[in-house]
């Protein structure tokens, strides 16, 4: 079995077997560019040693040497000699890149001896001992386990003692010195001193090096990334090269783009006469990459064209490692530069314009929901860092929003109007009547609730940033005022929210500003031409559209028509409508309603311009529109012209035991037909409307809540009958479709039954995961954090479909529908279709398309692209 490559026979493709770091310097050797010559031990080589009880087997051993001979031949140098001795780094390298996480020692082969020899070939006593001091204290940490701390503290003494400033104010008697300190320690610490063997001490560095595969900090970092611990690391052996040697020596690390932005310049650092370690570490403060090109211009000019070149191969931003030695430029280290998301759109847009990668390769680069930050208004970086969050809650609806706090919708909306002031609404949970307040708010915390409360989905809707589910607030609405994990906090306070983390902070935080970005747009263009599934929108308003359709929706998926009926003069005349006594009664509300919707519905179409809305008939118990608490009944008692007493009984007629399983949906259009012809008056009137101005809409009207082909049946009768005979009195012929909402559980048990009566399915994923589970889906947050904590969920089903039990049933619904309507339309528009993880299922099981809030098309449209590709 081979376990040693020299890096002459290694390439890029060779990552599991000699990991990151020791296929690229393979790569980069392969290309002529300049890399110090050596060899990997595979990660074979690890598995091998772990199963000899940690040691090197002997056919690993045997390799070693030959390789060693091999290296020494090339670069003419060998361990121990005094006048060309060899010394050599150690590295790790795993397949997958753990940064920082896995050990290095530099200058292995220096010993008292050798040390005395390099100070003479490079005529510069300080490097050489300088070198050696590393040496002893990389060595003594990483092998025998001693401190850092135990070796800072002689350098920080020696320094102190010295009233110096930085280790370069070390002379070359201090680092003698320190050199003799440092052994000393071992004396002490380890009753043995510091090998003087370079063999000894290579076999040791290795062992070291791939026990730290299994060392407490790697396995952490493995556990959280998921990196299978099988995979072992590789080490890396690399004759040294010195950019401590003097002052025409340095070393720096450049990416090849700006990891920030993503602009196409060499972004890095660099330090003269230093070692890597000190860069990374932070000892002493570097250069910008930029003032290489006047301190060395014919190096930085080598640089340049190597970064490109690099680039260019690898077709990806690149992080660069390189040592300058006396004047000559060596590559230690090129690997694909993390970055922020703006700048991964902007460079897989830019290298498509270069012509180094495809759109499809552009568009396999983005991590759907990194897109999220580039959309949401953040906290500004440096404010933020003065301030530690108090609470949190689950992150509902993204963004970073900062206001003065009220606890009802109407105090809300006074502080918006009045004083002008920026709000953040925070409630125990909201309610339709709450919809003034927060659409005046910049954020929304509640104390209740789960991702599809009430509270989540409208907030998620308006784009606005939302908190739902703080355990750790109480509200206290007599006293207006609240606490917040012991904090309180009284009306007009400030407060600030990160609906993306869910995190909560006490106090006035500044956010940085959301810019449209035009690299996004360009990808989400390449996203929608190499997409199987649609992305629509649930929108209920012009403002919500519009949002929608800048992000490029192909239309609206979702109106919850009931959302229209929050504003203050149509609640009262839904009101009106639910306590009418009788039909007559009834009348005028619904007249007056049918203008509004009207209205409504001629907006969103006029808006579409050709593309399909989907348009959902009333879907909550009625009673969520009626006021509750003595203060308002009274209050709206008055508005209605009826008594207290009339209202209250009203309003306890109405009440249910479980609203959510009651009487809603189109259990409402079967005792209140009146409602839904007057909504179908509402969307073909709008339809008829834009007709006479010559513009063909087709209308997709959609029963929520069907459980039965009968039930759907019977509504799909009073709808069509309605259209028709709208149609007959106007003597027009209009194409329109009636399809249902697959939200039940029975409906997908029975769909092959459900689709001869339906043109169309739409998943409320919704409602059917809180059916399918028996979760309340506005009850969620008291339980559900701790069952994905203990691991009893893997995630919370309301946010990623769950396969197994909800997918099945969705799965089953698409076949059955299909097999009596091979083209049937199939959308989900319940929270998870925009989930990227969702996506990847819907698109497994043939749906058509999702529907999601504004905010989250851009995302959908990302995750449907890859889940095509
Ligand atoms: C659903 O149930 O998934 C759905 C979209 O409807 P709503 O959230 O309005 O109940
Ligand atoms: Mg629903």
């Amino acid at each position: 079995m081979q376990y040693i490559y020299t890096f002459k026979e290694g390439n890029k493709d060779m990552r599991r077997l000699l990991g990151g770091k020791g296929a690229n310097l393979a790569q980069m050797t392969n290309l002529g560019l300049p890399v110090p010559s050596g060899f990997t031990i595979s990660t074979e080589a690890c598995n091998a040693f772990y199963k000899n009880h940690n040691q090197l087997n002997n056919e690993t051993l045997a390799q070693l040497k030959t390789a060693l001979d091999q290296l020494s031949q090339n670069v003419g140098k060998s361990f121990n000699s005094l006048s060309k001795p060899l010394l050599v780094s150690v590295r790790s390298g795993a397949a997958i890149s753990m940064p920082g996480m896995m050990d290095t020692i530099l200058n292995i082969g220096l010993n008292d001896q050798t040390v005395v020899a390099l100070a003479k070939i490079t005529a510069n006593e300080r490097f050489a001992y300088d070198s050696y001091r590393r040496l002893l204290a990389m060595y003594g940490n990483v092998v025998e386990g001693i401190s850092e701390a135990t070796f800072d503290t002689v350098i920080e003494d020696m320094k102190h003692q010295n009233h110096y400033q930085s280790d370069l104010d070390l002379t070359t008697n201090d680092l003698k010195q320190i050199v003799s300190e440092f052994k000393k320690v071992y004396i002490n610490k380890l009753h043995h001193e510091f090998p003087q063997n370079p063999t000894e001490q290579l076999l040791a560095a290795i062992n070291s090096v791939f026990e730290s595969w299994n060392n407490h900090r790697a396995e952490v970092y493995r556990r959280e990334n998921n990196i299978p611990s099988d995979l072992g690391t590789a080490v890396n052996v690399q004759m040294m090269v010195f950019g401590n040697a003097g002052k025409d020596s340095g070393t720096g690390v450049a990416f090849t783009r700006d990891p920030a932005t993503g602009k196409k310049h060499l972004f890095g650092e660099y330090l003269l006469n230093a070692q890597g370690e000190d860069v990374v570490a932070g000892i002493r403060t570097p250069q910008p990459i930029s003032t290489l090109k006047e301190a060395m211009p014919h190096l930085y000019a080598q640089f340049e064209a190597i970064a490109a070149k690099l680039e260019f191969y690898y077709r990806d931003m690149q992080d660069l490692e390189f040592t300058i030695e006396n004047g000559k430029l060596y590559m230690l280290q090129a690997r694909d530069g993390k970055r922020t998301p703006t700048a991964a759109v902007k460079i897989a847009v830019d290298m498509v314009y270069e012509d180094l990668i495809s759109k499809q390769e552009a568009l396999m680069r983005i991590k759907p929901e990194s897109v999220q930050s580039i959309l949401y208004p953040e906290f500004d970086e440096k404010d933020l860092a003065n301030h530690d969050f108090v609470a949190s809650g689950l992150p509902a609806s993204p963004g970073a929003a900062t206001g003065q706090i009220y606890f009802t919708a109407e105090a809300a909306k006074a502080a918006h109007d009045e004083k002008q002031q920026t709000v953040i609404l925070v409630r125990q949970d909201t309610s339709p009547e709450d919809i003034e307040g927060m659409v005046v708010s910049e954020g929304i915390v509640t104390s209740r609730g789960g991702m599809t409360s009430h509270a989540a989905v409208v907030a998620r809707g308006m784009g606005t940033p939302a908190i739902v589910g703080v355990n750790e607030l109480q509200v206290d609405y007599q006293k207006r005022s609240a606490t917040i994990s012991g904090h309180q906090l009284h009306e007009g306070d400030w407060l600030s929210v990160d609906g993306t983390q869910g995190h909560i902070y006490i106090g006035q935080i500044k956010t940085a500003d959301t810019v449209v970005n035009e690299n996004l747009s360009t990808l989400l263009g390449w996203a929608k031409q190499e997409s199987h599934l649609g992305v629509y929108a649930n929108a209920d308003t012009p403002a919500d559209f519009s949002q929608a359709l800048r992000f490029g929706a192909d239309g609206i998926g979702l109106t919850r028509t009931e959302h229209m009926f929050f504003k203050p003069e149509r609640l009262l005349e839904m009101r009106r409508l639910i306590i009418a006594e009788n039909a007559e009664a009834r009348q005028l509300p619904l007249k007056r309603l049918l203008k509004m919707q009207q209205g409504d519905f001629y907006e969103l179409y006029k808006l579409s311009a050709g593309r399909s809305v989907t348009i959902r008939l009333l879907d909550p118990p009625l009673h969520e529109f009626l006021p509750h608490d003595e203060k308002e009944i009274r209050k709206v008692a008055k508005q209605l012209d009826v008594t207290p007493t009339y209202l209250e009984q009203r309003v306890d007629s109405l009440k249910e035991l479980n609203p959510m399983l009651g009487h809603r949906g189109d259990r409402l259009a079967v005792t209140f037909p009146d409602i839904y012809q007057m909504q179908v008056d509402a969307i073909i009137g709008a339809a008829l409307q834009l007709l006479d101005e010559n513009v063909i809409i087709e209308p997709h009207i959609m029963i929520p809540l069907t459980a039965l082909k009968s039930e759907m049946s019977w509504v799909k009768d009073l709808v069509v009958n309605r259209i028709e005979q709208l149609l007959v009195n106007k003597n027009v012929r209009l194409e329109y479709t009636v399809g249902t909402m697959m939200e039940m559980p029975r409906a997908c048990l029975t769909a092959d039954e459900i689709a001869e009566v339906s043109d169309f399915f739409s998943f409320g994923t919704n409602d059917l995961t809180q059916l399918t589970f028996g979760y309340s889906r506005d009850d969620v947050g008291s339980f559900m954090p701790e069952y994905i904590k203990q691991g009893i969920l893997p995630a919370d089903p309301f946010q990623t479909v769950d396969v197994d039990g909800v997918g099945q049933l969705m799965k089953m619904a698409v076949e059955k529908g299909r097999s009596i309507k091979p083209q049937l339309p199939i959308g989900v528009c319940g929270e998870i279709g925009g989930d990227p993880k969702s996506i990847e299922f819907f698109e497994q099981i043939d749906v058509s398309y999702v529907s999601c809030s504004p905010f989250r098309v851009p995302i959908a449209r990302l995750a449907a692209a890859q889940a095509s590709l």
